[in-house]
């Protein structure tokens, strides 16, 4: 290697971490740097694993010495030495469920800002004092609604759920909501007790003693005559509502069980004091422009710069300061949300209002909110840490994407992404390509240099992308059996669509962000579809959408209907790519079935970590423990009795072919493929998975530690797998994020497949190579938010890209 002057550049020697073999880089500062390679090869061990988590150590020890020692445990990545490293910011796409107390507002601070302004400059009605700005926030005391608490919403019970067959009378069950067996009995006893009948149907019964007996706070004390006279004495019992017994379950029991009951009785409604604002009466008077906080929390951003430019303009009536100094303040706080807002509006998220909470975005919105929120912090000389920043993204959204992390890198920062869109790799100064396979396959240095550079490189798969030698082979696009026709559909921002989607063929919808593609798909598509199924969601949080539709002729084609999501396939590190497929079964059979488990009398429980007996009990089989650290979120260190291994030393001692429990797990799915080839039910799973181009994953692999991209496929392999019989509609929502061309080739070979044994697939797609790989192309328009929810052209690929929207243009270009 050249002897270059270290100044300007970030010199990295022996990183080792996860695949990484042993290599040495050298990458400029001040730089936008694409981090390239097909899933799998090393680009976030390289980036994430190696580069920020160091950059994180280091600032660590130097904020906080003290935890060097629980750093140490935790470990540092395995590097041999990193100099011109400056300080990290990783904006990696969130894996795990957000807080639902975050919103888009809280997200880009920009709720602070509005708070401020409506305490200070905003219209306060005569009466109401003057506020402070967190007495405009649902999350203090100070602003919390008092019935809600600041949540917006409450958990009520309600009549049709406590009493479900008002035919019954009390002593039959009617109040389906009260407890069971003797305390039961007490309460029916305690009901006679105050002279109500409980033999009369519940219907006939008075409407004051129905809502008396389901809702009130009261709680009488009767003598209670027991109903049997099991026992000769009587016994003062308290009277409980069906409400007061609910409520008091949800609270105070532990059993998991009667609370997973009791929510079977109440339904969460919008708060009916506030509005579903979490505001309390006062903070809700105050206006802004003619707009309370709730409501300018609820207008897209697009209008919401409107607004404030008007409020700014109209000198407010403000009672207590003056007004003078309100419209000094009124200036100053609007221009700078204004700016900001702005920045929102250039990334494309102008449909997006303060106020949606942050669990309905998509990781690829949250990440552009938490990119604009970076470009106003004024940091300089620091290295920004993304991860494929255009996912989700339509072409015509990546542009002002890329011209802002231009902006970051003029104000003095480097930029570090891990890509795979072509035209991002493309825009790159410098590209360090990993690979040049996955997992083992990888995890080698392919190239660093300046795009260009990346031709002559014919080991690079991304090259062979980037600088294709041959045209794609036509292909035969397939003509539609029927059509399912959806009429009068509403939901979010589309407003009586009609669509038609063709049956035994693969359709791409397209549009550009938020013009409604998830919405018609995922929601309105999957409930119409599942509502003629009668099958519910395998997610209940999705249960409560209020989908219109007019008519769906031909719904009547599909027998069963599969959601691929990128959700992860589980919450916990307790479950992983074995357990989900199914494929643990198998091999804690196969662990069960040799001698040694025989002589010892272990079953196939044995084999699991998840249950006592053959796991180990320091972690509970989770092979990691956490460690509290002061001030810094909690981390995971791995369990000292196992060494990570989950098990306890007795069932280690197994062993399978030479190998065991745990060193099954810790297999990648090209190894097990070999380990397991002559054992059916297992190599079914794994040839699928490597089908699905993820051979590189470990069996034992956390459902935690996989990407969005991953859960995808490893959910698209398991439905691979079994035997398809009939006419089953697939619905996938960007199945080609986070995956290299290359990888977005294998899986498009999949859904082929599928089609071609009789099934429909409809993708929501931003990739031209799914686009054109597809049969028909349905795309939704013209912009986002309110001003998309409308089809605007239907067709062929090729018909599509003689159009003129944005998706046609860009087509054209890919097609050229
Ligand atoms: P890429 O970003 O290129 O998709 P990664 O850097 O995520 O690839 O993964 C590279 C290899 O390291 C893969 O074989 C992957 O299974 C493995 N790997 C990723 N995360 C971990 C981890 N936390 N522990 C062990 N191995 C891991
Ligand atoms: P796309 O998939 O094309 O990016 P979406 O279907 O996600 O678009 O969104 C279409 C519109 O519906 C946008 O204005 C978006 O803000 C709105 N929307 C999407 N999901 C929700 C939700 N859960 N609650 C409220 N509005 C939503
Ligand atoms: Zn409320
Ligand atoms: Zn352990």
């Amino acid at each position: 290697m050249t002897l270059r002057n270290s100044d300007g550049w970030v010199q990295v020697r022996g990183a080792r971490e996860h695949n990484l073999k042993n290599i040495d880089v050298d990458i400029p500062r001040d730089s936008l740097v694409v981090f390239t390679g097909v899933s799998g090869s090393g680009k976030s061990s390289l980036a994430f694993g190696t580069l920020y988590a160091e950059a994180q150590r280091r600032y660590f020890e130097s904020v906080a010495p003290y935890a060097r020692r629980l750093l140490n445990q935790v470990g540092a990545p395995d590097v041999g030495e990193i100099s011109g490293l400056p300080p990290a910011v990783a904006l990696q796409q969130r894996r795990g469920a957000p807080s639902s107390r975050s919103s888009v507002g809280t997200i880009t601070t920009l709720s602070n800002l509005l708070r401020m302004l409506y305490s200070r400059a905003g219209t306060y009605p005569p009466g109401v004092e003057h506020l402070s700005a967190e007495a405009f926030s649902p999350n203090t005391v100070a602003g919390a609604c008092p019935r809600c608490h600041g949540l917006g919403i409450v958990h009520d019970v309600t009549e049709d759920l406590l009493v479900p067959d008002t035919s019954l009378s009390i002593r039959e069950g009617a109040i389906a909501a009260w407890p069971g067996a003797w305390q039961g009995a007490n309460l029916r006893s305690i009901v006679t007790g105050l002279g109500i009948d409980i033999e009369e149907p519940w219907r006939s019964l008075s409407r004051a003693d129905r809502d008396w007996l389901l809702y009130t706070e009261e709680q009488p004390s009767v003598l209670v005559k027991p109903e049997r006279d099991r026992v000769d004495f009587g016994y003062y019992g308290k009277f409980w509502s069906a409400r007061k017994h609910v409520m008091n379950v949800l609270s105070q029991s532990q059993s998991q069980r009667m609370r997973d009951r009791a929510l079977r009785f109440v339904q969460s409604m919008s708060c009916p004091d506030c509005a579903g604002s979490g505001l309390q009466p006062d903070a809700r008077s105050v206006t802004f422009a003619d707009l309370t906080i709730a409501e300018m929390n609820a207008v897209p951003l697009a209008d919401l710069a409107v607004r404030l430019r008007l409020g700014m303009q109209t000198p407010s009536a403000s009672g207590g300061a003056a007004p003078q100094e309100s419209n000094e303040v009124a200036q100053r706080i609007g221009t700078d949300v204004i700016a900001r807002v702005e920045v929102l509006l250039d990334l494309g998220l102008g449909y997006l209002s303060l106020g949606r909470n942050s669990t309905t975005l998509s990781p690829g919105e949250s990440q552009r909110l938490r990119i604009a929120t970076q470009l106003r912090s004024g940091l300089f000389g620091v290295i920004y840490v993304l991860d494929e920043p255009s996912a989700g993204l339509h072409p015509a959204d990546a542009q002002p994407l890329l011209d802002v992390l231009d902006r970051l890198k003029a104000s003095g920062n480097s930029l570090f992404v891990v890509e795979h869109d072509l035209d991002v790799i493309r825009r790159a100064d410098w590209v360090v390509d990993v690979g040049p396979g996955a997992g083992e396959g990888g995890g080698q240095l392919v190239y660093s240099g300046p795009v260009d550079g990346l031709r002559a490189v014919t080991e690079s798969i991304t090259g062979q992308y980037l600088f294709p030698s041959a045209a794609a082979a036509t292909r035969e696009i397939r003509t539609p059996d029927s059509w399912l026709r959806l009429s009068g559909a509403s939901l979010h921002n589309l407003r009586d669509v009609s669509v038609d989607f063709p049956l035994g063929v693969l359709t791409a919808v397209t549009g550009v962000s938020g013009s409604g593609k998830s919405t018609l798909v995922t929601q309105v598509l999957a409930t119409v579809v599942r509502q003629h199924l009668g099958t519910t969601p395998d997610d209940s949080d999705e249960a409560e959408l209020h989908v219109e539709v007019d008519d769906a002729a031909g719904v009547e084609s599909f027998d069963r209907l599969v959601l691929v999501d990128q959700r992860p396939i589980g919450r916990t590190p307790r479950s992983n790519l074995a357990t989900y497929t199914g494929m643990f079964d198998v091999v804690r059979k196969l662990f069960a079935a040799t001698d040694e488990s025989k002589a010892r009398g272990y079953s196939a429980s044995r084999f699991s970590f998840n249950v006592v007996g053959g796991r180990c009990e320091t972690c509970q089989g989770e092979g990691f423990v956490s460690v509290e650290l002061l001030f810094l979120p909690g981390t995971y260190a791995p369990c000292h009795t196992c060494h990570g291994a989950r098990y306890n030393a007795e069932t280690l001692e197994v062993n399978y072919r030479g190998e065991s429990i745990a060193a099954v797990l810790k297999m990648t799915v090209d190894a097990a493929a070999t380990f397991f080839a002559d054992v059916p039910s297992a190599s079914r799973s794994l040839e699928t998975l490597r089908d699905v181009g993820l051979g590189y994953l470990r069996l034992g692999q956390p459902a935690t530690e996989l990407s969005g991209g991953e859960a995808q496929r490893i959910k698209l392999a398991t439905e691979l797998q079994r035997a398809h019989r009939g006419h089953a509609l697939f619905l996938l929502d960007e199945p080609t994020s986070g995956l290299h061309p290359s990888d977005v080739r294998l899986l498009l070979e999949q859904l082929q497949r599928l089609v071609d044994a009789g099934n429909t697939v409809v993708l929501v797609e931003h990739d031209q190579a799914a686009i054109t790989a597809s049969d028909w192309v349905i795309d939704l328009g013209p912009s986002g938010g309110d001003a998309g929810g409308q089809v605007v052209a239907v067709g062929t690929p090729h018909s599509i890209a003689t159009g003129t929207g944005a998706t046609a243009v860009h087509l054209a270009a890919w097609l050229a």
